[in-house]
């Protein structure tokens, strides 16, 4: 790894809970990813899943820059989505992974996450009514 891609940018939120300094509900921690419930979920289960370093502001860049941490990110939410039960679940089994990328998606941290979502019916996605 470069040291831009393990850098800690401290104006970054998700680099502040990965150091301890904003406290999240944590579900799994390895040496390279953070999972932890996100703070409005937008589902029954709703987890965010994260490089530790910082370097990758969305998922096109994690891909071009170090696709076999983009690769092992995925293994990571699906094994996050088993830790939760979601693939099993009794009522309605089943889960959404989501990179929302830039401003049309609503990307509001740029520090590459990917959102785990279950434990129930999960609504069709597009374009907001307008
Ligand atoms: P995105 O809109 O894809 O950039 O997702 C950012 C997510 O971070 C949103 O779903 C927020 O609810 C979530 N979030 C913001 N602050 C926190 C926090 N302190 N702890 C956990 N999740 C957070
Ligand atoms: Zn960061």
């Amino acid at each position: 790894m470069t040291s831009t891609e393990t850098a800690y940018d401290e104006s970054c939120l998700f680099c502040r809970i990965v150091a301890g300094q904003i406290p999240a509900t944590v579900v799994r921690d390895n040496a390279d990813f953070l999972a932890f419930r996100d703070i409005n979920p937008q589902a029954p289960t709703h987890v965010l899943v994260i490089p530790k370093a910082h370097g990758y502001r969305d998922v096109g860049e994690l891909a071009a820059k170090n696709p076999e941490l983009a690769g092992r990110l995925l293994a990571e939410g699906a094994e996050v989505a088993r830790q939760e039960g979601l693939p099993d679940f009794a009522d309605i089994p089943g889960y959404r992974l989501v990179f929302n990328t830039d401003d049309a998606a609503g990307q509001t941290v740029y520090h590459v996450h990917l959102h785990v979502l279950g434990g129930d019916a999960l609504g069709h996605f597009g374009s907001a009514p307008h």
